[in-house]
């Protein structure tokens, strides 16, 4: 079964392609065709929605598109929805050392990641978004992950997310709820009723 899944960012669709294999294993995850959309929405969940319904192809496809980013308390939500293009270029060391140059030594170092994962299936659209709470880490530590991982430390821990498994980083994460929902979701649209989780 193939599912085109609506990023360019090929770190998300790995994160995705392992988040939902243990639901739906004999899922493909395949690239959508031409130029990604201008993600003008306002939030998360309208960014997602445009990604999604650019990736439709014709009305059987199955879709399923990521917006997410990072929210810093002390920066008034900054970067947020523009957590990709922060500084002005999808550098992602540009970016977090931007993000630590605002924040400064702000002891208000609260932050959340924010995924809003959409599906469309049958031509019915679906939203699911999910966070992960942590703090901001006064400098980068670790080296997995991708984006601001190196300088989030999730709550409860005392390492960042780019210093934990890729196990536990989905097990925790906001794409991980995000993504095992959506993964449900198409679980039971697409097994008859007696095969249902
Ligand atoms: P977009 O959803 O493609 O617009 O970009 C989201 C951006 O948020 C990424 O480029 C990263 O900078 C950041 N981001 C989202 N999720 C994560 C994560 O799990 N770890 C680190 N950074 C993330």
């Amino acid at each position: 079964m193939d599912i085109v899944f609506a990023s360019h960012n090929a770190h998300k669709r790995e994160e995705v392609k392992r988040i939902m294999d243990h639901i739906l294993p004999t899922v493909m995850l395949s690239p959508p065709q031409g130029e990604p959309p201008v993600e003008d929405g306002a939030t998360f969940a309208d960014n997602a929605l445009i990604k999604a319904r650019a990736a439709v192809v014709d009305s059987s496809a199955i879709v399923v598109a990521d917006d997410s980013g990072i929210v810093v308390e002390a920066l008034g939500g900054q970067p947020g929805i523009h957590s990709a293009r922060y500084s002005g270029t999808g550098d992602d060391r540009a970016n977090l050392e931007l993000l630590l140059r605002n924040l400064g030594d702000n002891d208000n170092r609260t932050a959340k990641f924010v995924c809003a994962a959409a599906v469309i299936i049958d031509g019915e659209e679906h939203v699911i978004e999910r966070s992960w709470w942590g703090s901001i880490a006064r400098e980068p530590y670790g080296e997995g992950g991708f984006g601001y991982d190196p300088i989030f430390i999730p709550a409860g821990f005392d390492v960042t997310s780019a210093q934990l498994s890729t196990t536990d980083k989905d097990l925790l994460s906001h794409r991980g709820q995000a993504f095992r929902q959506a993964a449900l979701l198409l679980h039971r649209r697409l097994s008859p009723p007696d095969q249902q989780i």
